[in-house]
């Protein structure tokens, strides 16, 4: 493909207004500013609004991790055009999550194959309601993964070794890990973020158990000089994946001791059982509450 012609392509984004965003989210993307840092390899990190992407280049083509929100997807082709005039192949989603799966479509409509796990596009299709209660609308045809995989899978690409490792329901019930194996970077959606405590998002199917197994994969596939990219936080190492499972497995069983000892969901949050790990972890957005809440419903066998 050209250069010309790959700009005409990605004029196209703008040009497709069903898959544009609102017009208060246009506003609010217009002062984001996407970074590309490179983590290993030809392997970038890619951050602008939303969930961080992770970055493949080459001349056989690019490949994402995540797709952002849809208004910043001009900004995220750009800031990729500088990096090379390559094609925009591949993209997998870690979740569906909208800051993560957004900019499917605008992808998609510059010609990317979309890859998820099937229970991905199922809820892609029929969304759960939102924290606010409402039920989006079902995500547009160009959106949805066109392969879809049950089982590990590898790509050889641009002279890189991908594998990617479909999850049990962690932060979600479509959970994907990516490791790029020669550049030595993990991309681990947000089944593992390095800021606040994990969201076990028991609408869309994740669970506290899956989480566990997933930390447990992570801590696997990294080595000691791994990047660990996280959807979202900074750039961190597997000493901070082992200390991140150490939180969950302590906070678990402090929860179970309270259900053990009869203690009702609103005594055992107000008895924070995290705050030791507060500072560390950090409680974003509330993380902290809420990941107890989590917990303590799916001890409790709560739907
Ligand atoms: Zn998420």
């Amino acid at each position: 493909m050209s250069f010309r012609r790959l700009l005409a392509t990605a004029a196209l984004v703008a040009a497709v207004p069903v898959f544009a965003a609102s017009a208060a989210a246009q506003q609010a993307a217009q002062d984001v500013q996407v970074t590309t840092t490179r983590l290993g390899g030809n392997v970038y990190a890619v951050d602008g609004q939303g969930g961080r992407i992770t970055a493949l280049v080459g001349t056989e083509g690019i490949f994402l991790v995540d797709a952002q929100f849809p208004q910043v997807t001009e900004k995220i082709v750009a800031a990729l055009r500088a990096l090379s005039p390559a094609p925009i192949r591949l993209v997998v989603n870690t979740h569906v999550h909208g800051d993560h799966t957004g900019g499917n479509a605008n992808f998609g409509a510059l010609g990317a194959t979309i890859m998820a796990q099937p229970n991905l596009r199922a809820r892609l299709l029929k969304p759960s309601p939102g924290a606010n209660g409402q039920v989006p609308p079902p995500a547009p045809a160009a959106a949805l993964p066109t392969i879809t995989y049950t089982e590990p899978l590898t790509i050889q690409m641009n002279g890189e070794e991908v594998r990617i490792v479909p999850l049990p329901p962690s932060h979600t019930d479509g959970d994907t890990v990516v490791k790029f194996v020669t550049a030595d970077v993990l991309s681990t959606g947000d089944v593992f973020r390095s800021v606040g405590f994990p969201n076990i998002d028991r609408t869309n199917g994740g669970t506290l158990a899956g989480l566990l197994q997933s930390l447990d994969t992570f801590i696997t596939l990294a080595g000691p000089n791994t990047k660990v990219a996280p959807g979202h936080g900074a750039v961190t190492n597997r000493e901070a994946l082992v200390f991140h499972r150490q939180v969950v497995v302590t906070v678990r069983d402090r929860v179970a001791a309270a259900i053990a000892q009869g203690r009702s969901v609103e005594e055992v949050v107000a008895s924070k059982p995290t705050a030791d790990f507060d500072e560390r972890v950090g409680n974003a957005m509330a993380s902290a509450d809420r990941f107890v809440q989590q917990v303590y419903a799916e001890l409790r066998g709560a739907r």
